[in-house]
């Protein structure tokens, strides 16, 4: 094949294992072959509509085979799959469709702004709708793919081709395009299959949406390399995961540690039948102990990630076997990727110091789309500086501190916010909070705890520093303490720091001048 890309993927896995099953959705079982025969005629369909090589297509919607049809028809003709996470606000979808330069939209019936949007732009776009229309000018994605052609289609795509242009959350700024080569995605998902060890009969059910990297490139497309069964889910719900176990005689399941959470406090858990079970896939923060030891009663062990968009995204993992002896840390490095950990003059840090984490690797991003500055000063000598601080301990497991942007510097001393926000987590009145810097005459820049009280409950600000002495030297406590009803958080709920500092970074604890 002159296809060396994970557009390829479909055609290899029809000519090796046609008759398994690739995806499960909705009780719908389809085949590799079927899966095959889906994504080259979509390809048709796409290339009719004028795609070609490096032509962006942005795909828009919750979980549904037409996300992985659409990948593997983008993947089939060279061109770029660009996926929109379906929680962003109208505007925010449309710069990422208008930045991305998508030509064609493929979306499941939401975004009628969007969509008003992308018809009226300066740009011309086609959209095609699964399920039912909601704009004039949209095409049915079922009937053109039905009545598509289904030869082959072999176009030349090499690794280092684009493969996906994925926008990272914007928890620090604007959200950027990673730009994600065939090569990236492929060696991520090698990462995983040597280090997860998932097999040819793995059924992986996935119910966290595929727009997230991990998601779609730690969980489904591994499954699908190896040939395995994906269980995709529109939605996640705690009961009617246990019931889809087993069901479906699930082996592995992915999620954040809040969705594991839910699933331990479904009242059938204790007695729900996991025996098909072999790996709870876990990322984008660590698995608080309670919940590992709850599911270690059930014999289940969490396989722990850390990582990033423009990582694609695997960079560190922790095994089973180390679940709970380091529990907390995020592990150690993938079997093709490496790390170090580097002071602000680039040296490596001893164990047990902090420094910032630096990836390099097969699976690491190139670039950000269009944004050359952004590119240059992430990216040096192949090296990405990833933003967060950790620091490793002497058997060179990682544990992540916090965001480098969100260090505050009081006195000469770093403070590290999240270190403070989980102290105040465990005070009862705490139901929210955020610890940012703020300017001081004195000390350059100071603590100041943003917090949202339980419903009900007055902790004053007194309280709630007493309760931080003894659990935290002297100079990471905050200074002032102001009250919030709410936290603004991005869709996959992480805090957007920016936001809160100038909301409450000024002087009275309201916003900040400048
Ligand atoms: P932006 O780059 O736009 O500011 P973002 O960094 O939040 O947004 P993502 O690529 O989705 O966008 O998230 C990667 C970040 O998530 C990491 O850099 C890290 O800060 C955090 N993260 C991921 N996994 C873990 C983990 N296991 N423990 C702690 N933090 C994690
Ligand atoms: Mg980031």
């Amino acid at each position: 094949m002159r296809n060396q890309g994970i557009g390829s993927w479909t055609a290899r896995r029809a000519r090796k294992t046609p008759g398994r099953t690739a995806l499960v959705f909705e009780d719908r079982l389809t085949s590799y072959a079927a899966l095959h025969d889906r994504a080259t005629r979509l390809a048709h369909v796409l290339r009719a509509r004028g795609v070609r090589r490096g032509d962006r297509v942005a795909y828009l919607g919750p979980n549904h085979p037409a996300y992985l049809e659409t990948l593997f028809a983008t993947g089939i003709l060279g061109a770029v799959f660009v996926p929109l996470n379906s929680r962003l606000a109208d505007p925010e979808l449309v710069y990422q469709i208008t930045d991305s330069g998508s030509s064609v939209l493929v979306h499941t019936g939401r975004g009628v702004e969007t969509l008003k949007a992308v018809h009226t732009g300066a740009a011309p776009r086609a959209s095609l709708a699964v399920g039912e229309p909601v704009h004039p000018a949209d095409l049915p994605y079922d009937a053109l793919v039905d009545d598509a052609p289904a030869d082959p289609i072999d176009e030349k795509v090499g690794l280092g081709d684009p493969c996906l242009i994925m926008y990272t959350s914007g928890t620090t700024g604007r959200p950027k395009g990673a730009v994600l080569t065939h090569g990236n995605i492929t060696w991520n998902s090698m990462n995983v299959l040597v280090d997860v060890d998932l097999a040819g009969d793995e059924v992986m059910l996935v119910s966290a949406p595929l727009f997230h990297t991990a998601a779609l490139n730690m969980t489904c497309l591994p499954t699908l390399l190896k040939g395995g069964t994906v269980v995709l889910e529109q939605s996640f719900d705690a009961a009617r995961t246990l019931e889809l176990v087993a069901r479906h005689r699930v082996t592995c399941l992915f999620g954040v540690p809040a969705m594991y959470d839910q699933i331990a406090a479904e009242p059938g858990f204790a007695a729900a039948d996991l025996s098909s079970v072999r790996s709870l896939l876990c990322g984008g923060a660590p698995v608080p102990a309670r919940t590992i030891r709850a599911y270690l009663d059930r014999g289940l062990a969490f396989v722990q990630g850390y990582g990033m968009t423009e990582a694609s995204p695997g960079v560190l993992l922790l095994d089973r076997a180390d679940s709970l002896a380091k529990a907390g840390s995020a592990g150690v490095p993938h079997f093709f990727t490496d790390v170090r950990l580097v002071d602000p003059l680039g040296g490596d840090v001893a164990p047990g110091e902090r420094g910032e984490v630096l990836v390099h690797g097969p699976n690491v991003t190139s670039g950000y789309w269009g944004l050359p500055q952004a590119t240059a000063e992430s990216i040096s000598d192949g090296w990405f500086h990833t933003g967060d601080v950790a620091r490793a301990d002497e058997d060179g497991y990682v544990t992540i501190v916090d965001r480098l942007k969100d260090v505050i510097i009081s006195g000469g001393e770093n403070i590290y916010p999240a270190e403070v926000e989980d102290a105040l987590l465990e005070h009862p009145a705490v139901r929210d909070c955020a610890v940012i810097g703020v300017p001081d005459p004195r000390w350059g820049e100071v603590g100041r705890a943003v917090v949202v009280p339980e419903p009900g409950a007055d902790p004053g600000e007194k309280e709630l520093l007493a309760h931080l002495e003894g659990r935290l030297a002297r100079y990471k406590i905050p200074k002032s303490v102001v009250f919030a009803g709410t936290l603004p958080r991005t869709p996959s709920g992480k805090l957007l720091k920016p936001a809160i500092r100038s909301a409450h970074g000024g002087p009275d604890g309201g916003p900040a001048t400048s």
